[in-house]
């Protein structure tokens, strides 16, 4: 039977959800335009009070937040309580520019734990697991988001945080770790290490595991899955918004529900700012509705994704969201063709690669080039030149298929790719260095 960690928000009516995004947007949006300099100059530049604000019907009326804005208020510029009030800074792990930060007073960190706590649940955590975390513990807020949750929850913490895997197994061996949360291209290199030392799935407790940060494919899932022995869940967040926890999957594996009881989501045309409607793909928008410190409107988060309010059989009524293919700014224009990393990860994973690759772009003479390289396993790896270069000839055709693209396609020895303990690196284009 699906366990829920807070019934009623989770399975609420959405009158209830309505009802309760109404009264705290309209509380949010005045506290925030009293409060934050910011956000009044831009409000009254957009010619909108708080007045105006009745209900989330009126939210489009409101600016959008961008990551520059973080940028040039930086440090303090966007909080909305003195400093005193807040009891913890976290700043963005900086995959794109420089660093942005981030307060929580007491009040936001008990909401980040309930939330992570109900994303924890869903995955079937109780407080009689055993809860690996092995993001990383600092700045970055995977680590003591999934942390928090698991409190919450009464559950054994494991604060591994990342880095030195063997240490990692033998944690999560010794101690009988039944939930893991890292990333999902560390629990790869984890499944690796594990096989390497000659251990498999038996060896280890693990029943569940809940992975995010960076984008993942449901191949990905499906490896993940077989080679830890679990099932594997999605989490979805991001710094700006609050951390891990924003959205989570439930037991159907398909797409997040929102947290919608503290974010609003919208998706909106991201070259037109036009909100759309629900089913259409486009980028994601979220409001804080309930944090103290710092309560982002309408934040551009740069992420690709649709969401939908169809019945879900976990029971849960919140709006999902699905896999995010990744961000705007992740999405690689290749001689006028669009692509995401995701779509050649689903690729190379239903060719039965190893989701150990990486994506090397490159501009010469006007012309751009795109790599993409691949480990093998030791026996293919052994295989003939010519049986190599069949099978690299082979993907490439496949990916020409797939995505309309002609990619050169380099088969490499198993280790040859540097492995990520955070945050995979994907993409290596060697153009932003020409611009
Ligand atoms: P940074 O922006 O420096 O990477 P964050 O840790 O705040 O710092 O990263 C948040 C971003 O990570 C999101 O905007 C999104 O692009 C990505 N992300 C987080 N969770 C997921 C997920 N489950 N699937 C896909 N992408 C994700
Ligand atoms: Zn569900």
């Amino acid at each position: 039977m699906e366990r829920y960690y807070q019934p009623e928000i989770e399975t609420a009516s959405r009158e209830t959800i309505v009802a309760l995004q109404n009264e705290r947007l309209v509380k949010t949006v005045r506290r925030v335009y009293e409060n934050v300099p910011f956000y009044r100059e831009k409000m009254i530049a957009a010619g909108v009070s708080p007045d105006d604000i009745r209900s989330i019907e009126d939210l489009h009326k409101l600016p959008f937040s961008y990551k520059k804005d973080l940028r040039d208020t930086y440090p303090y510029g966007l909080f909305a309580v003195p400093l005193k009030e807040v009891v913890r800074l976290h700043a963005s792990s900086g995959t794109t520019g420089k660093q942005i930060v981030v307060g929580y007073t007491e009040k936001d960190l008990q909401i980040w734990s309930d939330c992570c706590a109900r994303a924890l649940t869903a995955a079937g955590c109780t407080n009689e697991d055993i809860v690996q975390v092995s993001y990383g513990y600092g700045l970055f807020t995977g680590g003591l988001g999934a942390d928090g949750g698991a409190m919450r929850l009464g559950a054994t913490t494991i604060p591994a945080s990342t880095g030195n895997t063997q240490r990692q197994i033998t944690v999560m061996h010794d101690f009988g770790a039944t939930i893991l949360c890292c990333t999902p291209s560390y629990a790869l290199h984890i499944a690796e290490v594990l096989h390497a030392n000659g251990m498999t799935k038996d060896d280890l407790h693990l029943k569940a595991g809940i992975f995010g940060a960076e984008p993942w494919t449901n191949e990905m899932r499906r490896q993940i899955e077989d080679q830890l022995g679990i099932k594997a869940f999605d989490i979805y967040g991001l710094t700006e918004v609050i951390g891990p926890g924003v959205g989570f999957e439930c037991c159907e594996q398909s797409g997040m529900h929102i947290n919608e009881d503290h974010f609003i989501v919208e998706v909106i045309d991201p070259d037109t700012g036009e909100v759309l409607p629900e089913g259409t793909q486009g980028e994601l928008v979220f409001t804080c509705i309930t944090k103290e410190a710092f309560p982002i409107l309408r934040y551009r988060t740069r992420d690709i994704g649709v969401i939908t309010r169809g019945k879900c059989s976990c029971g849960r009524t919140l709006v999902k969201m699905s896999k995010p293919r990744g961000r705007t700014d992740d999405m690689l224009i290749i001689r006028g063709v669009n692509v995401f990393p995701s779509q050649i990860e689903t690729v190379l994973l239903e060719k039965g690669y190893s989701a150990n690759y990486q994506i090397i772009v490159d501009r010469a003479n006007n012309f751009d080039s795109i790599e993409v390289q691949v480990e093998i396993s030791n026996e293919i790896f052994s295989d003939t030149v010519r049986g190599l270069a069949e099978r690299a000839k082979e993907l490439s055709a496949a990916l020409k298929t797939l995505l309309g693209l002609n990619a050169k396609v380099t088969l490499l020895e198993p280790n040859s790719i540097p492995r990520s303990e955070g945050k995979a690196v994907r993409v290596i284009d060697k153009r932003k260095l020409l611009d």
